[in-house]
């Protein structure tokens, strides 16, 4: 089986408008970036478009939400259909703070991952655990609870990346250490071999995210099961361009 190509997604959330991505977009188009690395850069709704047109080929882009339906009276919600028509190819899908701060429970997380992929929009799909989870030893149960309902909407996994999110790492400056990320990646690989299949187990890429820096990205991206990021604050300077070329 063909080794799991590095992916590095870049999460600019809700920051930015068009002077500083553009400036962002500029970096990003002239900095060196490794051919053995996937990269997307997920980009606010209403500048979809502008990064699509901006941005480099080389690199994609991805919308950081989408609702579950083609279209319809949904005020304030975007479709995949809308999405694929900017030329954008990815979306981002159960990111911690749609989860905990807009309230998105499993279940409508697993209709959006089956749409979006009925749509042939891409889909970084996260899980993690909160720092109590953690505490309570429930990060297993946690992460695989949300996992199976992925797992449950998805009928083509090379369209798929797993990102294992700590909801304790996101923007807190406290990165997972390698071992304690490895950890869980190497459970959730475990999991896809006993749920999915052996073959979805080992192409799938299960991908870092939570304050990971130019710093930490290293040592974290030489763990046999962390097959890239997902990169909120560090993915908005040049720094990220070290993130992306991490295993070189
Ligand atoms: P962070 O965000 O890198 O700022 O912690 C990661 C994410 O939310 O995807």
């Amino acid at each position: 089986m063909a080794p799991r190509k590095f992916f590095v997604g870049g999460n600019w959330k809700m920051n930015g408008d068009k002077k500083s991505l553009g400036e962002l977009i500029n970096t990003m188009n002239s900095g060196k970036i490794n051919a053995d690395t996937e990269v997307v850069c997920g980009a606010p709704s209403i500048y979809l478009d502008f990064a699509r047109q901006k941005l480099d080929t080389k690199i994609a882009v991805s919308a950081q939400n989408c609702y579950k339906v083609a279209k319809g009276a949904f005020t304030g919600e975007i479709s995949p259909a809308m999405i694929k028509d900017c030329g954008v190819t990815w979306v981002i899908l159960g990111h911690s703070e749609r989860r905990h701060v807009f309230g998105e429970s499993d279940e409508l997380i697993g209709q959006k991952v089956a749409h979006a992929l009925s749509e042939g929009i891409a889909v970084i799909a996260c899980i993690g655990e909160k720092l109590d989870q953690r505490e309570a030893g429930i990060t297993e149960k946690v992460v695989f609870e949300q996992t199976k309902v992925i797992a449950d909407n998805v009928k083509d996994w090379s369209k798929v990346v797993l990102a294992y999110e700590p909801v304790w790492a996101i923007g807190t400056g406290k990165t997972a250490t390698p071992e304690q990320a490895q950890e869980v990646h190497k459970k959730l690989r475990e999991w896809l071999k006993t749920n999915v299949s052996e073959d979805v187990a080992q192409s799938v890429r299960i991908i870092y995210g939570g304050s990971v820096t130019g710093g930490t990205c290293k040592e974290l991206s030489a763990q046999p099961d962390i097959d890239g990021f997902l990169v909120g604050g560090a993915s908005l300077k040049a720094e990220f361009i070290e993130i992306i070329n991490a295993k070189h």
